[in-house]
């Protein structure tokens, strides 16, 4: 089900309103007169793409990407699998990747490099969360909502084990006594 109770707030939904809007300001700025395509990372991203789009006071199109990495659900590996590719070409596009959380950043560097060989015009990436403790690959953050501490957190789109992904916070899970 995924309980809020359970759950310590770390972003409140008012803090998170306010840094998307910000940061649909400053996208909607950089790509004034461009059409860019967002490409979000599926599943966590979907909630922040879904606020941040409607802040957006330019012209852009949205596909999606899912990816899933080999290994245990909370480790990631660095061996990344597409399990769902665009629909379009990206091909001459200014493609901005909209990612939940960057951890290890394997995933990103993956995805990057797989994207540029495609020949984008231009190539950024706006992630909701910054987590540079465990950081494994440079990778650059064009874009970013908050950094945050080596914690596990759930909400706004992010999951354990697909729960709680419905909560209007991040939050970290409370320790079970
Ligand atoms: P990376 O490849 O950067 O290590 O991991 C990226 C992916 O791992 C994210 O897109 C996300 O799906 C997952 N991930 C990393 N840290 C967290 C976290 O704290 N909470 C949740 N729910 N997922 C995370």
């Amino acid at each position: 089900m995924g309980n809020a109770e359970e759950v310590e707030v770390l972003i409140s939904k008012e803090e998170l309103d306010r840094r998307v809007t910000e940061l649909a300001q400053q996208i909607s700025r950089d790509y004034q007169g461009k059409n860019p395509l967002l490409i979000g990372i599926l599943k966590g991203s979907f909630v922040f793409m879904s606020d941040l789009i409607r802040r957006l006071t330019i012209d852009f199109t949205v596909d999606f990407m899912g990816t899933s990495s080999y290994g245990a659900s909370t480790q990631s590996s660095g061996e990344v699998r597409i399990t769902k590719d665009l629909e379009d070409s990206v091909a001459g596009r200014d493609v901005l990747l909209i990612e939940d959380i960057v951890d290890t950043g394997l995933t990103l560097r993956y995805l990057l490099d797989t994207l540029k060989a495609r020949q984008p015009a231009s190539l950024k990436v706006c992630a909701l969360l910054d987590k540079p403790a465990r950081r494994l690959v440079r990778v650059p953050l064009d874009y970013y909502g908050f950094i945050i501490p080596n914690e596990f957190v759930v909400g706004y789109g992010l999951d354990l084990e697909e729960r709680y992904r419905g909560l209007p916070f991040v939050g970290v899970l409370k320790q079970r006594k």
